[in-house]
């Protein structure tokens, strides 16, 4: 084993490490780009804007550090473990897209990609709370709400990429509020970053633009801040019993924006969480916070980055 490099892609920026063989992040770098830039007209011409976008960001810092391999963490659904992008939400044009392969060409290095939240799992399993799990569900908590599944020592996407579109389980059947993604009821509008800002603004007639100045005003007895994180916590314990109920993982481990707000969040979600379970689980299933504060993707991209 020797260092490689790790990626972890956004709607809007890009994130670069050097990660040497026992974890160690020794460089990094990070850089605004926006991939989906609206004039493409085409699948090629989004292919290629991506590639360009990509490569001119990764090819400087890679050929810095003489690396040979990178792994990546990219916002979308691929066909196993064949870096062949199925479909990305932020970007409609690109389907069954071979972007590790074009990756690979455009940068001369071995390129292996998955999607990010399963990325922060692998991470989060390998280097943070999940150490030592054989299975472990990890869920992102950011201004959406994304997870991966690692079971038997595998990560685990599905037919088609998509497994544990955990922040698309439905907690609210009847006038559940409208989630990104086009249904109603996702826990994603519930318990998101960006849900939790917009129910705070609209009841307290206010512009918070983050989480962080909500949880502060809740830490400082703003009935309407905790009661807010609250519900977020609720909503979370509620649909991490029925992830539970499916899989029977006894860890699960949380990142993301979100976990600044840990002290007031994770009682209310403990509490729903057991309420919620099958009773021979009550107790049972442990809900950590991550070990690696924003680093999971990552760390995740360079174990991935060993693959093939
Ligand atoms: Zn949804």
């Amino acid at each position: 084993m020797t260092h490689v490099i790790a990626a972890d892609i956004g709607g809007t920026n890009i994130r670069l490490a050097i990660v040497d063989p026992q974890g160690q992040i020794i460089a990094e770098s990070r850089l605004q780009a926006d991939l989906s830039r609206h004039s493409e007209s085409s699948q090629t011409m989004a292919e290629s804007h991506v590639i360009k976008v990509l490569a001119e960001a990764i090819k400087p810092f890679a050929s810095r550090h003489q690396v040979s391999r990178m792994g990546m963490g990219f916002p979308g659904f691929f066909h196993g473990q064949s870096g062949l992008l199925a479909s990305s939400p932020n970007l409609p044009l690109l389907q069954n897209f071979a972007l590790a392969d074009r990756l690979a060409d455009a940068l001369d290095l071995h390129v292996v990609v998955e999607n990010d939240a399963l990325c922060a799992a692998i991470g989060e399993q390998k280097y943070g709370a999940g150490q030592g799990c054989a299975n472990l569900l990890h869920i992102t908590l950011g201004t959406g709400i994304g997870s991966g599944l690692i079971l038997n020592n595998w990560p685990y996407s599905g037919e088609h990429g998509m497994a544990m579109e955990f922040g698309h389980l439905c907690i609210e059947h009847h006038n559940g509020r409208l989630c990104g993604c086009g249904n109603h009821g996702c826990v994603e509008a519930y318990a998101s970053a960006t849900a939790v800002i917009k129910r705070f603004n609209e009841i307290c007639q206010c512009e918070i633009p983050d989480a962080k100045s909500i949880f502060e005003q809740a830490r400082q007895g703003h009935a309407c801040a905790v009661t807010i994180t609250n519900e977020a916590g609720q909503y979370l314990g509620m649909s991490i019993a029925e992830a539970v109920k499916l899989l029977d993982v006894t860890t699960i481990t949380i990142s993301g924006g979100l976990t600044g707000g840990w002290d007031i969040l994770y009682p209310s979600l403990k509490c729903e969480l057991d309420n919620n379970l099958i009773p021979p689980l009550k107790g049972k299933v442990e809900v950590l916070r991550s070990r690696l504060d924003d680093n999971a993707g990552l760390l995740g991209a360079a174990v991935i980055a060993g693959r093939g």
